[in-house]
Order: structure tokens, then sequence, then C-alpha cells
């Protein structure tokens, strides 16, 4: 048996920090002031009584985080519940002071749901099962050969968004997780941070032969907060469940953690049943009762979400589906496209400025921004250099070699377009005479590209234009070379005819 004759069942439960000000049922903060990283923050700096767990605290519920959590299942589609239950889930961790985490077990505050993702052009609907309200655990800290309990996190309030088995494979998994990011993150719920773990999930897994209806027994992969990493621990753990049947053996039902140093995922313990936690309702909570108007109030906070604009640039800028797929990837990147569409200049045509906006954002600048690990936000480049670059591009000031070297000087010095492309000389050279110099050097240096051109291996045309394009400092303007090196050609083959 092959992993061609089975097919992968996945459902993910995402865990997303809501950007409160409090925690969900103290006063604590949930998260450092802005600008403060939580590693930063001294251990057990943010507790009191009430999330440490001391006998007779009891809790209060923040307001804000209900509001949030509507927000997201209106967001996508999920029903209301009117009257959602806080339940205990017991079980024994040292970083669960209480001995039970406050959850929500079969009363959630929303229900149903579906998120959209692109599979191979077409469109998939992935359903949700509900979203729920939780408390977060604290973090054990395995130091000096000893495991410490650092409580800041406990308490800090969440959302779990607890997908159906609708997704079939890695990628298709990857493509919800990203989705579902991009429309927290542009609805504001949370700051989607995944290296701090406030956007992480777990991975339930199974699989079964192809065409066979019941599930496979599943195995859930824990706590992975990469959608690269996601992905990877998915095909491996599909990879290793066709081992084990193909070796006539039963897949045990566990929880899986995945090792990105070794591309493997291992086993961390025996699934627990929903039974052996042991859910009842919370006696120290009230129903939480969810007023018609904030149900209103908070539909009318929701922005328009990344499919919507998806659409919206497929349709008004013609971009095709890989650049409105990147540029609506979170919240960061559709704010510096808008931004660098709101300096449209309307004698241009507004496709062409899209797109080559969108070319210079996804291409040279998302490099510049991953080297760095900066932020957009962050970063000196501005949606003004980007508008100031197309601007250029688009009236033949300059080569597109040029304005990645503009982007990467503006990048490190944040000086503006203007201002290096006088000081770098980068105009671009448009100027016949001025080239033709350039090109019959670069002919006669390479004969035999020359001869291949001739004998109609298009190929080396691209060859020789970068060769020019380098004598020119990248100044000179490719279309224009293209035409000189295949004039002088022509010249040259009429001659020996
Ligand atoms: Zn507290």
């Amino acid at each position: 048996m092959s992993v061609l004759d089975f097919e992968a069942v996945i459902g993910l439960e995402v865990h997303c920090q809501l950007s409160t000000r409090s925690k969900i049922f103290c006063s604590c903060p949930a998260s450092p002031p802005a600008g403060v990283s939580v590693s930063s923050l001294q251990p057990n700096q943010n507790v009191c009584e009430v999330c440490c767990g001391h006998p007779g605290a009891l809790p209060v519920m923040n307001a804000e985080a209900v509001r949030l959590a509507v927000r997201a299942g209106l967001a996508v589609g999920s029903r209301i519940r009117q009257a959602s239950v806080f339940a205990r889930k017991n079980y024994f961790y040292p970083d669960l002071p209480k001995g039970y985490q406050i959850s929500q077990y079969d009363s959630a505050i929303c229900e149903g749901g579906v998120v959209e993702i692109e599979v191979d052009g077409a469109r998939k609907q992935a359903r949700l099962r509900r979203i729920h309200l939780e408390e977060d655990a604290g973090k054990s800290v395995h130091e000096f050969g000893v495991t410490l309990v650092n409580l800041n996190r406990a308490g800090v309030p969440l959302i779990e968004i607890v997908g159906e088995p609708d997704l079939r494979t890695p990628e298709e998994a990857g493509d919800y997780l990203r989705e579902l990011h991009a429309i927290v993150t542009t609805l504001g719920i949370t700051d989607g941070n995944m290296q701090e773990g406030n956007f992480r999930c777990d991975a339930n897994v199974s699989i079964r032969r192809k065409g066979s209806s019941p599930f496979g027994t599943r195995v859930e992969i824990k706590n992975v907060n990469s959608f690269r990493f996601v992905e990877k621990a998915i095909a491996f753990e599909i990879q290793r469940q066709v081992a084990v049947l193909s070796a006539g053996k039963v897949v045990v039902q566990e929880t899986r953690l995945y090792d990105p140093q070794k591309d493997q995922t291992f086993s961390m313990r025996t699934k627990e049943e929903a039974e052996d936690y042991r859910y009842f309702p919370d006696p120290d909570l009230l129903p939480i009762v969810v007023p018609e108007n904030w149900i209103e109030e908070e539909r009318r906070a929701i922005p328009e979400l990344p499919a919507q604009k998806r659409d919206r640039y497929r349709k008004d800028y013609l971009l095709p589906a890989q650049d409105t797929r990147l540029l609506t990837s979170s919240r960061e990147w559709m704010q510096f496209f808008e931004s660098v569409m709101a300096s449209f200049v309307s004698t241009l045509p507004v496709d062409a400025f899209a797109k080559a906006a969108a070319n210079l954002i996804s291409g040279e600048l998302s490099r510049l921004s991953h080297e760095a690990g900066l932020a957009l936000e962050s970063a000196r480049v501005t949606p003004i250099h980007v508008a100031r670059l197309v601007e250029l591009l688009l009236g033949n000031q300059l080569s597109s070699t040029a304005a990645k070297k503009v982007l990467q000087l503006a990048w490190s010095s944040g000086d503006s377009v203007d201002v290096i492309v006088a000081r770098e000389g980068l105009i671009q050279q448009n100027d016949a005479g001025a080239l033709e110099p350039l090109v019959s050097a670069v002919l006669s240096e390479n004969p035999q590209a020359v001869e291949e051109l001739c004998s109609g291996k298009e190929k080396v045309l691209g060859f020789l234009v970068g060769l020019v394009m380098k004598k020119s400092k990248g100044r000179a303007n490719p279309a224009l070379i293209q035409d000189l090196i295949r004039k002088a050609v022509a010249a040259t083959t009429q001659l020996e005819s």
C-alpha cells in the first residue's frame, strides 16, 4: 500500500489570544504594555489571587472578551448563542493552579460558521463546529535542572476555533490557518503573534482508504505555531500513519508533538477522551447572555474581510489570484498595499499601477522584511516609497532592476526615492544612441551566444540583455536593449547571407 491509496482527514483547533487589556476573569494585565516584549516581563509579575487559583477567589467575566468572541463568530457566519455556559475542564498540571481550566463545553458562545479557502483555483468551504471562550494556562519553564512555573499567561482570554474535519491535505490545512489568521488580525481581535504563541493550533489527523467513509483513528498534534510547521507536521504524520497501516499495525489514538529540527512528530501521551476531563458547569460564573445590541454593534465593527478584499482587487485592479492571496495574507500587508493604492496617480492605468505595486511588495519588499525579521509597520520603507517607484517604473524612468536597488537603499536609509535615484544616478537610460556602444561591446565579447541567437535559441536573449544591463549599472531600459540586440543581430545575419 502506498500513500496514494489513502486520504487524510484533517481538522484544526486554533487558539487565539484576544487583545483585551485585562485577563478574562480578573483585572491583571493580559499582556505587556505596547512596545514591551513578553520576555522582558518578570516571571509572575501579572498575577493575583484569581488567576493563581487561591481558594475562595471568585472570577468576574471580562465583557470585552465576550464582545471580541462575538465579533469573530459574526465574521465567519457563526450563530451567536443567546446564553452560553462556562464549564470546568479538570486536569492536573503544574501550570494550572486551580486544577481545572475554565472553558466552554457543550454550550459555546458561537456555533457553526465557515472559512473559505481556495484549492487549485476552486473555492472550498471548511466548516467550523464552534468558537468558544476559555482562559489560557500558565507556562512551565524547564531551566537549571528544575521546572519553574510562570503564571503571567494564566487567565489570559482565548477563543478556540474548532474546525470540522473538512481538510484533506497539508496544504489545505496551511491555507485554512493562513486565512483564519488573516481574518482574526483584520478584525483587530488579536495581535496574531505566532512566535509568542498568541495564535497556535492543534491538528487532528487521521487517514482512511480512498473511497471509504468511516474515519480512521485520529492523532492530535499539539501546539504548532507556524504555518510552515503545521504543513510539515501533518505531512509527516500522514506518512507515518500510512507506514503503520501498511505494516499491518493499528494507529494509536494519542497526542503527539512536532519537532521542527528533526521534522518529525513524537508521542507525548495517549489521548484523553472528553469524559476524562469531567466537564461540569462552573458554579462560580453566570451564563453569558449576549445583549442583542452588542451583536448589532459588533456586526457593524467588522471591516472588509480578506476574501472580500481579494474579490475587489481582482475586479477593480485585475490582479491575478497569486498576488491577491499574498496581499491579503495579513493585516499589515493589506494596509500597506491599500496605502500605496491611496497614492494612486490618476493619469496612469489603475490595473498597471496595482500590478507593479503588487510585484514590488510581494517581491523585493517581502524579501527584505523576511530577511530582517522586521514587520512592515516598523520598516523605513513606506507606502509613499512604493507609490513613487511605481510611478517611475510606469513612466519608463526607472528599470525594475534599479527599482529593486532603490528599495534596498530606502530600506536601510529611509531616504526618499527621488533622493536615492538622483544620488545613485539611476534614471533609466532610454537613449538608443547611448546604449548602442554597450550592446555592440557585449555582442562582440560573446560570439557564441550571438551564434546561438542567430540559430533561433531565444533563451540566450535574456542572458545578453542581462549583460548589457550590468554594463549600464542597471540603468538601461531592458525593452530597448532587447530591440537593439535584435536589430544588431539581424544586421549581421543579413551581411553574412
Ligand atoms: Zn489575576
